[in-house]
């Protein structure tokens, strides 16, 4: 029998251990889904919120449950883990909400007797998800998703095979219809057969470049449409007029927040050569002062790693920074104790070129780069091949804008940190993925926008 253990990544402990599911097995859930699609597509606006209603309240019922089981499986502050499943609860909200007017009928006129634009759902979506946000990359998804008529079947990231099992559970709970949403415990080497299945109508996938490209070229080959969220490594600029003791606040919470483990992280900070030096000093202050430590205590800044096979990773890349010239300031060092720790680290003296110039680097690794003037800035920002989220910090908000506008990015926040906002479309360009999640534009990703025409 085919199965995975899922492993505490703050003890290195085994946690449980689920079956693989067959590909007949597979199979027969995907035919369920559809089945179960076949009736839920004609249900309305207002009976579908009423059960995504039920689902938020779930969520803020069980927030503790959820939380530690996050924690447990991939080494998430129990204080994030807990915000995490609060969003869950708002996007729920949201959707539940405003689902009627984002994806009502839009009239157009035109010569006929009438002519309009109506969303129709799609079928059975097939979500490819990663670890770094258990619970909330899955409902982001799937609430937009459900809402819309669609039904969905998750190949959640094998090391929180709990949380994807939760979810499938919470969503039944709730009352939805049985096979609406199915956690598929599979390895990614049966996605193929399942984007194959004649029911699964389009693939959405969070996670890394290799994966994205894998999963669209196998969907590409069966023309079913794709929505790729992919890495990042999102460059904040601070220019000269910065509060930089707010710039330095923000830049730790931003690099650390998840155990560095973001898709939209401050990844690079490139700092303008006046103020460089302050920054820096204030930067490794607050980068030295935030608590490693374990997960589950109120007070710890930020945990391990998910995994210590990532932790090796993300350490080997920051190795090879330094023999390609980079210079380490703080951390570097693998810590002598259990668990996939990885400590609060910098690295400057970076050129395009070096790994963390030009990969992503998913852990606790900041990355502070010089630059002589704003254009400067601007460019050396851009001359990256991922365009997920970007920053500016500035006390002149004009500035900010005009700057942001020119970052080659799918979100760029002056003097915040880019944050996924249901209001707001979320997604990125370049080899940071395409399509939209989220909002307006999000729900109708996986939605047959139709014409119709009445004479
Ligand atoms: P990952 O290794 O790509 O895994 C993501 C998911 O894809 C997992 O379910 C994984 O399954 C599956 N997978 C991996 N290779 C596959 C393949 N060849 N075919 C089909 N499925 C495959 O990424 P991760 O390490 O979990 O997550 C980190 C990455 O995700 C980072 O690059 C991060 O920036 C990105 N991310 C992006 C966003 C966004 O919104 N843009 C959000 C969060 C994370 P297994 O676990 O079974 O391997």
């Amino acid at each position: 029998m085919n199965t995975i253990t899922t492993i505490n990544p703050a003890t290195e402990e085994s946690i449980k251990t689920y079956n693989r599911l067959s590909k007949p097995e597979v199979s027969a859930n995907i035919e369920q889904a559809h089945k179960s699609f076949l009736t839920w597509k004609n249900k309305t606006y207002t009976e579908r919120a009423k059960l995504m209603h039920k689902l938020a309240n779930l969520f803020d019922e069980r927030n503790e449950e959820y939380a530690q089981l996050a924690t447990s499986e991939m080494g998430k502050t129990i204080t994030q883990s807990r915000k995490e499943i609060e969003k869950c609860a708002y996007i729920c909200r949201y959707y539940a909400d405003q689902t009627a007017e984002l994806l009502a009928d839009q009239s157009v006129e035109t010569e006929a007797h009438k002519s309009y634009v109506t969303f129709q759902p799609l079928g059975v979506i097939l979500a490819v998800m990663p670890w770094n946000f258990p619970f909330y990359q899955v409902i982001r998804f799937i609430a937009p998703a459900l809402m819309a008529g669609n039904a969905g079947v998750l190949k959640h990231a094998s090391n929180v095979q709990g949380c994807a099992f939760a979810l499938e559970k919470i969503i039944q709970d709730a009352g939805f219809p049985k096979g609406i949403f199915i956690n598929l415990n599979i390895s990614s080497d049966i996605v193929e057969s399942v984007i194959e299945n004649k029911h699964i109508v389009a693939v959405t996938l969070t996670g890394s470049a290799p994966a994205g490209q894998s999963v669209a070229s196998i969907a590409g080959k069966n023309l079913k449409k794709t929505v790729l969220e992919l890495g990042g490594s999102d460059a904040y600029i601070i220019l000269e007029d910065a509060d930089l003791e707010k710039a330095t606040d923000l830049a730790t919470y931003g690099r650390l927040q998840n155990n560095g483990q973001t898709c939209i992280a401050a990844k690079r900070f490139i700092v303008l050569e006046d103020i460089y030096d302050v920054f820096l000093k204030l930067f490794i202050e607050k980068m030295t002062d935030a608590k490693m430590g374990e997960p589950t205590n109120e007070d710890t800044y930020y945990g391990p790693l998910a995994r210590v096979d990532l932790r090796d990773e993300l350490h080997e890349q920051v190795e090879k920074t330094i023999s390609q010239g980079g210079k380490l300031i703080i951390g570097g060092k693998i810590p002598n104790r259990k668990g996939a720790y990885y400590p609060a680290t910098i690295l400057v003296d970076l050129e395009p070129g070096m790994e963390a110039f030009d990969e992503e680097l998913f852990g606790p690794v900041a990355s502070v780069i010089k630059a002589k003037d704003e254009n400067h800035a601007i460019t050396l920002a851009n001359n990256s091949k991922f365009g997920l989220g970007s920053g500016v910090i500035t006390s002149d908000k004009l500035r900010g804008e005009k700057v942001a506008l020119q970052l080659e990015a799918g979100s760029s926040f002056v003097n915040k940190l880019v944050a996924s906002d249901p209001r707001l479309p979320f997604g990125g360009i370049k080899t940071s993925g395409y399509g939209r999640e989220l909002s307006g534009y999000g729900i109708k990703e996986f939605t047959n926008t139709k014409s119709i025409w009445i004479n």
